[in-house]
């Protein structure tokens, strides 16, 4: 006789503000430069915060509230589109 274990992925989902807005602690914040951009979205799909959405003109926007600077989307950014920039000097 036998019995099944329900199997339980751990799957993490990203949600916005899950962790509460940044506060001045960041260090460097993401800039795009929208010429560059090719709107591919890897920087959406990467992004831990889920804090990048399309904007009204189709590219794609960070909410600097939330976003905590960690570079993901720069890296993973194909065109080079996304700068990396001090917070303080
Ligand atoms: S720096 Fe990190 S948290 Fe901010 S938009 Fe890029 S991937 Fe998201
Ligand atoms: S990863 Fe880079 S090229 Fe792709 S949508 Fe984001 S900013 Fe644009």
């Amino acid at each position: 006789m036998g019995f099944e274990v329900p199997i339980v992925l751990p799957i993490s989902k990203p949600r916005k503000g899950s962790s509460g807005e940044t506060g001045l602690w960041r260090v460097e914040r993401p800039i795009i430069n929208e010429s560059k951009c090719i709107k591919c979205w890897l920087c959406w799909l990467y992004c831990p915060e889920e804090v990048i959405s399309e904007g009204e003109n189709g590219f794609p926007v960070i909410d600097l509230s939330y976003c905590k600077g960690c570079g993901v989307c720069a890296d993973v950014c194909p065109a080079k589109a996304i700068e990396m920039v001090r917070e303080y000097g």
